[in-house]
């Protein structure tokens, strides 16, 4: 259990360093600060209840946890603009690592 916790919580705020960091160069503080502003997906929880239940996984129970999320985050990362390349890089890393977790 801790090491699950210990596993999502690197997924989600020092996995984002090393990608932002080949792939933005001279913005890779500002891209992995997007990235980390993504994590604000995880509002959608509010509308669920419980809130937070440890056993269940949000992929595809969350409305901004679905695949047609992951599309719309996919589409954004075509915007000609770093910065949405991030948002869309870090939403999409958001829902891998929310999957990883429901995988183990
Ligand atoms: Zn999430």
């Amino acid at each position: 259990m801790l090491i699950k916790l210990f596993i999502h919580y690197t997924f989600h705020f020092v996995v984002p360093i090393f990608i932002a960091r080949p792939f933005f160069k001279d913005n890779w503080l500002n891209a992995y600060l997007l990235m980390l502003a993504t994590l604000l997906i995880d509002l959608d929880h509010l509308l669920a209840s419980p809130i937070f239940d440890p056993n269940r996984c949000s992929i595809g129970y969350h409305p901004l946890h679905t695949v047609y999320a992951a599309f719309f985050y996919l589409l954004l990362y075509f915007i000609p603009s770093w910065k949405w390349k991030a948002v869309a890089i870090g939403c999409l890393w958001h829902l891998s690592t929310d999957y990883i977790d429901c995988l183990l």
